[in-house]
């Protein structure tokens, strides 16, 4: 797109002045609707999350003895939800703001397996594959105790099969790592974003990683041609994949069920506002579909963004979705936050949940590398910086009366809200990457 053409753009959509300027911005979308309204652009249903929850429960017994860190939560990957009340202080304190709703961390950050929200969705679609090729070739069936998967004979039998993917770092190891150990070939094609220690892990548990200079898109594009020339390659498509999208979005129930023993309520008088960092959507439109799911119109999404890559951002305040990336508008997709690190949003996402999805705004690297610092010094949780870039979303919300007023949250039901941050990744990063990470914090 031509300067000119951007000018057009902003005439009509005028926050995306604020986004060419690499401005710390929000959009709270006034067209959203209830769920049952919303609920049939989404083309999937609450019976596939259902699907999707059945199968990792199949898969659990498997887990277990694949990744004994699995274990303790008996094959099911979950993450914990934890309060942290010294952060909140330090926030308010940090942004002069005195915060009124409680606030949470959800530790996706601490998944076994891979370390990050895609030990959800890209493990569950590499079991999803292998289930089906186990079943149509006669080697399992639904009933089975899984366990058998963890054996010579099937990792013969999948050797036969290889799995492409193209990632920014996190969805390659998750897929590299499941699939390497169920025995598929793995071809794993890395943006430029990607970590070197990313690579190394992958590569000591066999995985083939191609490198390129390029961004995530072109890893894409890479993989899914190099997938194509070959019939016995699947390709994991991260940017329209509906069983991605199924496998994060059992995280819906799961939350509801672990805020029921924590003794959190939601309901209309006590709403939830949950932040999610936002690459090319399938996280945490997943997520915010099994939210919406699980918690009706009670619960509130938002996206947060990078404000070098604010994809999902202009995609749906613009209606252009997957036809305008933020290299269009002349900003350039380098960030630290390497997991968000996505020019052009996701096809299926924008469009499926937009009018489920309360709100979107950017934030700015130092500001991630700031609260990362925060939160280590506050709650001795260490996390990536993109994990970080949901912590600014309460006050967004607090501050924003108008948006209030149109979702029908008074000043006196705010001080009921739970505000639930979601850290996507970061449990895994080496110490001496966290030290660098912690180095670059100015607090
Ligand atoms: C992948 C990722 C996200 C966002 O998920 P998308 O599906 O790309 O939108 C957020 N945080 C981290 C750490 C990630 O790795």
């Amino acid at each position: 797109m031509i300067p000119k053409d951007v000018e057009k753009l902003i005439q009509k959509y005028p926050l995306v002045a604020n986004l060419v300027q690499l401005k710390e911005t929000a959009w709270f979308n006034p067209n959203i609707t209830s769920l049952t309204d919303g609920l049939s652009y989404v083309t999937l249903s609450e019976q596939d999350v259902k699907d999707a929850s059945n199968r990792l429960a199949r898969f659990a017994p498997y887990l277990c003895k694949a990744f004994p860190e699995t274990a303790v939560t008996k094959g099911i990957i979950e993450s914990e939800v934890v309060a942290i009340p010294n952060m909140r202080a330090a926030l308010e304190s940090r942004y002069q703001h005195k915060i009124t709703g409680s606030l949470f961390l959800k530790k996706d950050s601490h998944l076994p397996i891979s370390g990050s929200i895609k030990a959800r969705g890209g493990v569950y679609e590499v079991l999803t594959h292998a289930e089906k090729l186990a079943i149509e070739n006669g080697l399992l069936t639904e009933k089975d105790d899984y366990t058998k998967l963890f054996s010579d004979r099937f990792t013969q039998f999948f050797s036969r099969y290889s799995i492409a993917v193209g990632s920014t770092g996190n969805l390659g190891l998750s897929i590299g790592i499941i699939s390497a150990k169920l025995g598929f070939k793995v071809n794993v094609h890395m943006s430029s974003d990607a970590r070197e220690w990313k690579k190394q892990k992958l590569r000591s548990h066999g995985v083939n990683v191609i490198e390129y200079q390029q961004d995530y898109s072109v890893a894409v594009e890479k993989g899914r041609k190099a997938a194509e020339s070959d019939p016995n390659c699947f390709f994991i498509d991260d940017e329209n994949s509906k069983t991605l999208f199924l496998g994060y979005a059992v995280a819906g129930e799961r939350l509801k069920k672990q805020f029921t023993e924590m003794n959190i309520k939601v309901d209309k008088q006590h709403p939830l506002f949950v932040y999610l960092p936002c690459g090319v959507g399938g996280g945490p439109g997943g997520v915010a579909f099994g939210l919406k799911l699980a918690f009706g119109d009670d619960v509130h999404c938002i996206f947060a963004e990078p404000t070098h890559s604010p994809c999902m951002f202009l995609g749906v305040y613009t209606g252009l979705h997957d036809h305008i990336s933020v290299q269009d508008i002349g900003i350039d997709n380098i960030t630290a936050a390497d997991g968000l690190a996505v020019g052009r949003p996701s096809g299926f996402v924008g469009r499926a949940m937009e009018r489920l999805i309360d709100g979107y705004y950017t934030i700015n690297d130092q500001e991630m590398y700031d609260l990362l610092g925060l939160l280590n010094q506050q709650q001795h949780i260490q996390l990536e910086p993109s994990a970080l870039a949901g912590m600014l979303g309460l006050l967004h919300v607090e501050k924003n009366s108008t948006y209030l007023e149109r979702i029908k949250v008074s000043p006196e039901i705010l001080t009921n809200a739970t505000h639930l941050v979601w850290a996507t990744g970061g449990g895994m990063v080496p110490e001496e990457e966290m030290g660098k990470y912690l180095s670059l914090a100015k607090i």
